[in-house]
């Protein structure tokens, strides 16, 4: 059985092809730049010997649909198979289900018209995943397609955890209250931690910390989500790349007086110029360690800061979960940051979270234990694989 995977972004179609009898990558790829006057699109693949090839190509994609044509035309050109319409099912990625789109589901005209009704609520993102889903539908109509939400994890969340104290009226009439996001991500490196720890998934008490330029916390109780640092929208929570998470909200009204900035660029102040990059003006937490290492001190600074918000989190998910097994790390940062691990599990002792320093130090190509023996809270760091997790539910459903 093969699925391919696709993740459409706004001007990007990301892919990638799984064969489902061992779960293997056959090829990955992305086509960017589209609508631009030159757009890329790469695909990487390996023989059976494990011999890596890549095939490039450069040209104008106007849209999704041309995106997809090209997607087609480099798996067909790589061999792995005869054209997309021969795949046993094709899973999209989407960010937002909302309340009601809570498990994977395939796609019919009922579920696009519901991703398209959530569009003010992930603008950027579901309006883009429409596009690469009705250009694959008028592609490959004969193929099973199934979406899967990064929301749907959380669907679990009791309501006094996914509410805001706001007037209720708005939570009846806009949907206003906390869905949470990385779901897929959450629910794949949990399920990964209780094999890897020899744990029952359905009895596992976990915090899961996805560290990536996206961030966020969740508190995993008996392998269902219970509560999620990021909210209505990815922009509440951990400090990220570039979203600022969690502030006072009364900031806003105040800096629209001062400075006299509309909604708009309000959103682009918390979206795209705060966390690490507002604080010492870059986003990318490899060149921010450069930069403290060097002495820079407002690198330093949204270091600590960065590493002091995840702590937080720590100690308020274990406070609602009573007891815990294990701490994950993944994401970009999670799986591969040392110094960022050591921080944020710094002081914890007297919760039994006990780091060793020597297991510490390496990168998770695979799961890795970094806790010390005497840690009562086993603590990991578990490489996350959306893509499989999305065609491991899609082979599920079809
Ligand atoms: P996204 O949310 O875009 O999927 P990723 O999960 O790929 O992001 O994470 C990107 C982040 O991971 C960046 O801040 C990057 O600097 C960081 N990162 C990747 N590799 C390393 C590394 N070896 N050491 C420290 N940070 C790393």
């Amino acid at each position: 059985m093969k699925i391919l995977v696709i993740n459409s972004g706004s001007s990007s179609i990301k892919f990638q092809l799984f064969k489902m009898s061992n779960n293997a990558s056959l090829a990955n790829g992305l086509v960017e730049q589209i609508g631009e006057k030159m757009a890329h699109a790469e695909i990487r693949f390996h023989d059976d010997s494990g011999h890596e090839f890549q095939i490039t190509e450069d040209q104008t994609i106007k849209n999704h649909k041309e995106g997809l044509e090209v997607v087609n035309s480099l798996l067909i050109e790589s061999g792995i198979i005869k054209d997309l319409t021969c795949l046993d099912g094709i899973g999209h990625r989407v960010v937002h289900g909302g309340a009601h789109l809570s498990k994977p589901i395939i796609i019919d005209d009922q579920v696009i018209s519901e991703i398209r009704r959530l569009i003010p609520l992930a603008p950027l993102h579901n309006a883009a995943h429409l596009d690469g889903i009705l250009s694959s539908l008028e592609q490959c109509p004969n193929v099973p397609q199934v979406v899967v939400f990064d929301t749907a994890f959380h669907s679990t969340m009791p309501q006094h955890a996914f509410m805001y104290a706001l007037p209720y009226d708005l939570y009846e009439e806009h949907q206003v209250r906390k869905y949470g996001f990385h779901g897929t991500s959450h629910h794949y490196v949990a399920k990964e931690a209780s094999k890897f720890l020899n744990l029952d998934y359905d009895k596992m008490n976990a915090i899961s910390l996805h560290l990536g330029n996206g961030a966020s916390a969740c508190a995993i109780k008996e392998g269902k989500s219970v509560d999620t640092s990021m909210g209505l929208t990815p922009l509440e929570g951990l400090v990220m790349g570039t979203r600022s998470g969690d502030m006072d909200p009364a900031i806003l009204p105040y800096l629209a007086k001062m400075k006299d900035m509309d909604i708009h660029d309000l959103d682009t102040m918390l979206n795209k110029e705060s966390g690490l990059k507002g604080i010492c003006g870059n986003n990318d937490m490899r060149i921010v360690g450069e930069m403290a290492k060097t002495g820079d001190e407002k690198a330093e600074l949204a270091i600590k800061m960065f590493t002091y918000r995840v702590k937080k989190y720590i100690g308020a998910y274990l406070a609602i979960l009573g007891n815990l097994d294990c701490l994950i790390f993944t994401g970009g940062i999670g799986e591969n940051d040392i110094d960022v691990r050591r921080r944020s599990c710094l002081g914890l002792e007297h919760l039994g979270i006990i780091i060793d320093n020597d297991l510490n130090n390496q990168y998770a190509k695979g799961p890795i234990e970094i806790s010390a023996k005497e840690s009562a809270i086993k603590v990991v760091a578990i490489p996350t694989n959306e893509e499989l997790e999305i065609a491991a539910q899609v082979k599920a459903l079809i």
